[in-house]
């Protein structure tokens, strides 16, 4: 039973899912990282607009090459006239290769010119060329989204040399948080670096050091308002000092079980130089610190830094860094809970909470959507007001662990109480099941299961036109993974009924039954009241046969132009599994990926063909290819060169 929302209702989801940052972030996030960069602002927005046409870079690289072989060749006298042509080439190729770090950075990889080609040009085209690097420094990890409830995470390098955006061939390193150290090698253009995905391509050195999650949480808000309008200030310090330290701070209160609160202090309003008519966030947060400094303010002692400001050209309400010590966020307009506890949410380490879509009859398996923000009970989905989910205040150290109420982790069949999530207490707040191992790294996946009850900051679950229309009469069931702090979904228990962008019956409800069709994990609440739940659980079926996969190719080696034909055989137990979705990941000799998925036969085999262009670099590929089936992960792994 899910009914359509009324309007009303619609709209201010909508309000909340772009409450990150929409429309304009990458420009924004151009203009902010490349300041010094060989390609300007209005090349940045002529890329962006041609990025489309990314094959066309095979062809700018030709057009550059042949007017280097010109220049090179030319009398002194000639040279001029050529030098200009070069220069444009240069700049034009430059321009593709900008739009194509954002869009596709191991095309950029690919298009990289040769260490030896690279050195024969002339000098003057430096600013406008590629460059191999190995950069150290510390990570800064920002969200964004951009628009339609796609969200992506910005990373960038400080290094001693300066500022730098990554852009990840491969999967971004979602595990890490703001003030890692790191080393990076890829290929720069102006303050852009391409990453491939070899390991020795992105490395961790050194953690962030932990900021802690836990007593009172030092921050500092600087009010700012634009040079354009140095009279608005559309709230007052009074009345965001209310919000946040009293609202707020109440929030993550009642959260952490009373282990965590809010202290600091609201700050301006100063009028800053920037207009309110450009979106600028680094030089807006630069200005602010400034302005807070001269008035006195020693920022260094508060935890959080925020900056908030009139509503200015950034299409986003909020913006954050994923961690941080200090943490950084940036509130643009409206100062209120639904902004301010998922931007602290950030500060805190926190990534989205997402929901996991399978289509009208499958509640978990292989081939799902997500949606950014699909949890509509998770202040870091879609909400504005719900309580963060089990395994999000499992990673603040909220659950689990010390003075903290306790989680229970199942690992035998039998029937488990939890309290209700919200108030303090001593007993249970959740189950954790163990769904899965990956076992090339150990990481495990869980269950996590919460009943919920309209109460505190979860209210809002009384109401039905909010959304939440069986939650407080079944257990929400989420997964999360040990591997990433990006992992968590909640799970739709009722598929066949209607999805209107979210669902809003996610609960299992009271006697209703989920089984893990690859797992035989099951999980059936027999109970659920005003203060807690019963739940009956099955463990996975211990493992009898270790799953393995191995990976051939028809050849040693290809030329360009040729099909590499991949074959995965999965087994277990030296028998073929038939059905086990496979996923290939091949990363090429420059470090950029490919990756696909293919299902086994009933002889165990799966099998994808990799049609090599004739762009294609030259040199070793390697190839793996992974599954999960029987709730168990194996990885194969093999490589091929090319010619
Ligand atoms: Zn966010």
């Amino acid at each position: 039973m899910a009914f359509l929302p009324p309007f009303p209702f619609v709209a201010r989801l909508q309000t909340a899912r772009t409450r990150c940052s929409k429309v304009v972030p990458f420009l924004a996030a151009l203009l902010w990282i490349i300041p010094t960069a060989a390609v300007s602002h209005e090349d940045i927005a002529k890329a962006a607009a041609t990025a489309a046409e990314a094959p066309q870079v095979d062809k700018l690289t030709e057009s550059l090459l042949s007017a280097a072989a010109q220049y090179r060749g030319a009398s002194r006298a000639h040279r001029g006239g050529l030098a200009e042509a070069l220069v444009a080439a240069a700049a034009s190729r430059a321009r593709v290769l900008a739009a194509l770090m954002e869009s596709d950075p191991g095309a950029v990889l690919d298009a990289a010119l040769t260490a030896a080609v690279r050195a024969e040009m002339p000098a003057f085209l430096g600013q406008h060329l590629e460059q191999a690097e190995n950069l150290a420094g510390a990570l800064t990890i920002l969200h964004e989204d951009r628009g339609g409830g796609e969200s992506r995470f910005h990373y960038l390098l400080e290094s001693p040399r300066g500022r730098y955006s990554l852009h990840f061939a491969g999967d971004p390193p979602e595990h890490l948080r703001t003030g890692a150290r790191v080393r990076v090698a890829g290929v720069r253009l102006g303050q852009m670096l391409a990453v491939g995905a070899h390991e020795a391509a992105f490395q961790e050195v050194g953690g962030a050091a932990p900021a802690s999650t836990l007593g009172a949480r030092r921050t500092i808000v600087v009010l700012v308002n634009f040079a354009d309008a140095p009279t608005l200030q559309p709230y007052t310090a009074a009345a965001a000092q209310s919000v946040l330290f009293g609202t707020t701070s109440s929030f993550f209160l009642e959260n952490s079980y009373q282990q965590t609160w809010l202290t600091g202090d609201i700050v301006g309003w100063f009028t800053i130089a920037l207009p309110s008519t450009v979106c600028d966030y680094a030089t807006l947060a630069t200005q602010a610190r400034a302005a807070a400094t001269a008035a006195g303010v020693d920022l260094t002692s508060y935890a959080h830094q925020v900056f908030a400001f009139p509503q200015n050209a950034c299409g986003w309400w909020g913006l954050s860094t994923v961690g941080g010590n200090p943490s950084q966020s940036w509130i643009n307009g409206d100062f209120e809970l639904g902004v301010l506890a998922h931007e602290l949410g950030h500060g805190l380490g926190l990534w989205h909470a997402h929901a996991l879509d399978c289509g009208t009859t499958t509640i978990v398996g292989s081939s799902c959507a997500t949606n950014e923000y699909g949890d509509i009970v998770d202040m870091m989905g879609g909400s504005e007001s719900a309580h963060y989910n089990a395994f999000q205040k499992e990673r603040l150290g909220w659950l689990g662990t010390g003075a903290a109420p306790p989680l229970t982790t199942v690992v035998a069949d039998g029937t488990y109480a939890i309290d209700a999530y919200e108030p303090t207490g001593t007993g249970p707040k959740a189950l954790k099941i163990l769904k899965s191992t990956d076992s090339s790294t150990g990481k495990r996946t869980w269950y996590y299961v919460e009943s919920r009850q309209a109460t505190g900051f979860d209210s809002f679950l009384a109401d039905p036109r909010t959304g939440a229309q069986n939650v407080t009469s079944g257990v929400l069931v989420h997964t999360g993974s040990e591997a990433s702090g990006n992992s968590r979904f909640l799970l739709d228990m009722t598929p066949a009924t209607p999805v209107y962008y979210y669902w809003y019956d996610p609960a299992l409800a009271a006697g209703q039954t989920f089984i893990d069709p690859d797992t035989g994990v099951t999980i059936a609440p027999s109970s659920v009241t005003a203060t807690g739940a019963a739940v009956t659980v099955r463990v996975a079926a211990a493992s009898t046969s270790p799953v393995a996969v191995s990976v051939s190719t028809d050849q040693p080696s290809y030329t360009r132009g040729q099909s590499a034909s991949i074959t995965a055989r999965v087994t277990s137990g030296g028998s073929p599994v038939a059905n086990a979705a496979v996923k290939f990941t091949i990363i090429k000799a420059s470090g950029s990926v490919v990756t696909a998925k293919a299902t086994t036969t009933g002889s165990g085999m799966a099998v994808y063909k990799l049609r090599l262009k004739p762009q294609d670099p030259v040199g070793l590929y390697a190839v793996d290819a992974s599954t999960t089936t029987n709730g168990k992960s194996a990885k194969g792994a093999a490589t091929f060169t090319v010619r």
